[in-house]
């Protein structure tokens, strides 16, 4: 291949990096100025202009761009500044990215598969270079964030996930694709925008959207093999909870907002139990929000709670309440709940709002997982706090304009007594000469994992500010763990492949991690 072309590939490119023997070897001179800039000074660079805009998109502009032209390069930039950059790249800024994906449409990426490759979507797969790809994350777009339908525009969810995949999780990009499944759009507004790339017409649904991911399943598996994993993100709970029913059986699948969310939380809750003593039994949720997050979580803290103490998980379930946008779910109502919210259908008078499910359930967690803003009341937290000495609270809906309530909210509002987590990142905030760090309980942590892993990554300097997530810098040493912990798990099962079992899985899992440091081309 030609030095200009190399110049031109993402994942070879190096550019100023290029030693003097490379440009021998690879018909780079002149094709570069003389200088050789070693890849922390272009880093440093990097980092210098990126700093110098104001704009959060521009900034996820300027980051993906850097993708698109130099692979090695953005993600040595985001491991290294991963507390800095994860926002831009992820929640919020991607949240915007996605309302703006047609306007600011520059380079393709991941693989688009619209209703008018039906019949041919196993040619479409085939058209993406990478034949060792080992995690796909799709999306309908339905559901993006708590922003709702942005149709094909929800690409950048799975582009930014698998982001996160290689940088906290150290998987190799090229192991990762990333696809959007454009069935259409129900959102007026893009239907309307001269600027967006997606399929003008309404969503295909029953039999027409069941027939066209089935033969994308079924496409995915007969070219990646049957070891192949497929990631739900997005979709919107009517397909979701059936999608990951049907083809649990035949794929390797995994919905990130229904079970990755929930490890994240139980993982959150089972520190938080450290820092206020007591037993995860012991406590009370109430949840604002009944879909795939609010379900998926309260189904796994109810079977931690029935492993703990041995008790039915259906008792453990009376535990656990939630509020979808009619009121509190509760047994009355049953003939016209969704399925997936029957198991939370309890006994009790009809309560319509947050408040008074609040006053009258007396809940020691309260949990957000509605996607709509500012719904965390100054009204709810101070009957949070007159009801616990340590209010739980977590607001997880994302991105930040959809939060709950914030930082300075959970904190003022609760006189310095909640201990508070949010989806989307929130600085952290004094109050009367304290510093509270809110943790940011997300499923970036665990794609997929184990929540007691993360929750012992907790040290007691964490603790000591309140924070029940460890921080993102040492994302990549908690990964590891994880993912040792995930391999323990399958030597236990007897489901690895790698014998003998190695002693150290922690230093393995490391040792299998990506690493974007520059290779030496001879
Ligand atoms: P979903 O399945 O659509 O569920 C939303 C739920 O909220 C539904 O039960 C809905 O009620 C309820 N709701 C909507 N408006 C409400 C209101 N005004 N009052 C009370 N309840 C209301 O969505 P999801 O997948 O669970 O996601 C929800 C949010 O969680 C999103 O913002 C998403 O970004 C966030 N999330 C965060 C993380 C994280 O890592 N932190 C992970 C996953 C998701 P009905 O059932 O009556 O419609
Ligand atoms: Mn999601």
């Amino acid at each position: 291949a030609s030095g200009y072309s190399l110049l031109r590939d993402p994942r070879h490119n190096k550019g100023l990096a290029f030693t003097e023997k490379e440009r021998d070897a690879h018909y780079l001179h002149g094709l570069l100025p003389p200088v050789i800039m070693p890849q922390e000074l272009q880093e440093k660079k990097f980092m210098m202009s990126l700093r110098q805009y104001q704009v959060p998109l521009h900034k996820y502009m300027a980051m993906i761009d850097l993708q698109e032209r130099n692979e090695r390069l953005f993600y040595k930039l985001l491991i290294d500044n991963v507390e800095e950059l994860l926002p831009f790249v992820y929640t919020p800024t991607v949240g915007e990215a996605c309302q703006k994906y047609g306007s600011i449409f520059r380079h393709p990426q991941g693989l688009f598969i619209s209703l008018k490759d039906r019949g041919q979507i196993l040619d479409i797969l085939k058209n993406w270079p990478e034949k060792n790809v080992q995690v796909i994350i799709v999306t309908d777009g339905e559901r993006i964030l708590g922003l709702g339908d942005l149709g094909c525009q929800g690409m950048g969810i799975p582009v930014g996930k698998l982001c996160l995949y290689t940088a906290l999780g150290g998987v190799r990009p090229s192991a990762c694709l990333p696809i959007t499944l454009d069935v259409g759009t129900n959102n007026q507004k893009l239907l309307d925008d001269e600027f967006y790339i997606g399929l003008r017409q309404n969503r295909a649904k029953g039999e027409e959207y069941a027939e066209f991911v089935h033969e994308f399943m079924s496409a995915v598996k007969q070219n990646y093999g049957e070891k192949i994993l497929v990631h739900f993100e997005d979709f919107a709970n009517h397909n979701a909870f059936d999608l990951l029913e049907k083809y649990r059986s035949t794929h390797l699948v995994f919905n990130d907002d229904i079970q990755g969310t929930a490890s994240v939380v139980l993982a959150g809750l089972i520190a938080a139990v450290k820092l206020l003593g007591g037993a995860l039994a012991d406590h009370k949720f109430l949840f604002l929000g009944a879909g795939e997050a609010g379900t998926g979580i309260a189904e796994l803290i109810a079977l931690h709670m029935s492993k703990q103490t041995n008790e039915p998980i259906e008792e453990m379930r009376k535990r656990i309440w939630l509020v979808d946008s009619k009121g509190l779910v509760v047994s009355s109502r049953k003939e016209s709940l969704q399925k997936f919210k029957l198991p939370w259908a309890h006994e009790h008078e009809p309560i319509t709002t947050l408040l008074e499910a609040v006053q009258d359930i007396k809940p020691t967690v309260l949990i957000g997982t509605s996607g709509q803003g500012k719904t965390f009341t100054k009204e709810v937290i101070e009957a949070m706090s007159d009801l616990n000495e340590k209010p739980l609270i977590l607001a997880l809906s994302n991105p930040t304009s959809q939060s709950e309530c914030t930082a300075e909210e959970a904190y003022t509002w609760s006189q310095g007594k909640a201990i508070f987590a949010s989806g989307s990142p929130f600085p952290p905030f004094e109050y009367e000469g304290k510093t509270f760090v809110p943790g940011q309980a997300n499923n970036a942590y665990i794609f997929p994992g184990l929540a007691e892993a993360l929750a012992s990554q907790v040290t007691d300097e964490n603790f000591a500010m309140g924070i029940i997530y460890p921080p993102f810098k040492s994302i990549r040493k908690i990964s590891a763990h994880i993912a040792a912990k995930v391999a323990a798990k399958a030597y236990e099962l007897g489901l690895a492949s790698l014998l003998p079992r190695p002693d150290d899985l922690c230093k393995l899992a490391e040792s299998c991690m990506y690493s974007p440091v520059y290779r030496n081309y001879r």
